[in-house]
């Protein structure tokens, strides 16, 4: 079967978090079978840019965003104050050399992470405070066309797919 849809490796309970925790499973049991139908591609952006695990946390400078480190206007700063913005961009890029590679037009990535998240981020204080926004790679691969949703919205996100995959059939 074609791979539609593309996970952050954390949400199917991978240890590939900063802080070394394995990810919180959120495999619903449609998501199971699509998984062992080879139906899903899994990456987490930050390994694929070449971060450890673990890895001091990281999150974009204050008062920028993720569409400006992408257009080398910002930086992605750790806690130990180390400039990783290549690494996250590198991770990106990753990620959207997979949906390119596979066609994929879905993507659900973990929450307010500063790669996957796709609503809202941490704002750059390290001081737990939220801001709407993007993560990186959730950034380039909205841009992209990609519809990037997180784990709190896996039925929105599979509805989409199925109407993406129905409207295809008709054609
Ligand atoms: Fe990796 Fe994204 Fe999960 Fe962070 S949120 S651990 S970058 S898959």
């Amino acid at each position: 079967m074609a791979i539609e849809l593309l996970m952050s490796s954390c949400l199917i309970g991978q240890c590939c978090r900063w802080d070394a925790k394995n990810g919180r499973s959120v495999v619903t049991p449609r998501l199971h079978l699509m998984l062992n139908h080879g139906q899903v591609a899994v990456i987490c952006p930050e390994c694929a840019g070449g971060l450890d695990v673990p890895r001091p946390a990281a999150e974009i400078e204050p008062g920028k965003n993720a569409a400006d480190v992408l257009s080398d206007n910002a930086r992605v700063i750790n806690t130990e104050k180390a400039d990783v913005t290549a690494q996250y961009v590198a991770g990106a890029k990753a990620a959207l050399a997979l949906v390119k590679k596979h066609n994929i037009r879905v993507a659900i990535l973990k929450a307010k992470s500063p790669s996957c998240g796709s609503r809202e981020v941490y704002d750059g204080t390290f001081s737990g405070k939220l801001k709407e926004g993007r993560g990186v790679t959730a950034e380039l691969l909205a841009s992209h066309g990609v519809k990037v949703f997180d784990e709190t919205q896996i039925d929105e996100a599979l509805a989409l797919l199925d109407a993406m995959k129905a409207s295809q059939s008709e054609a």
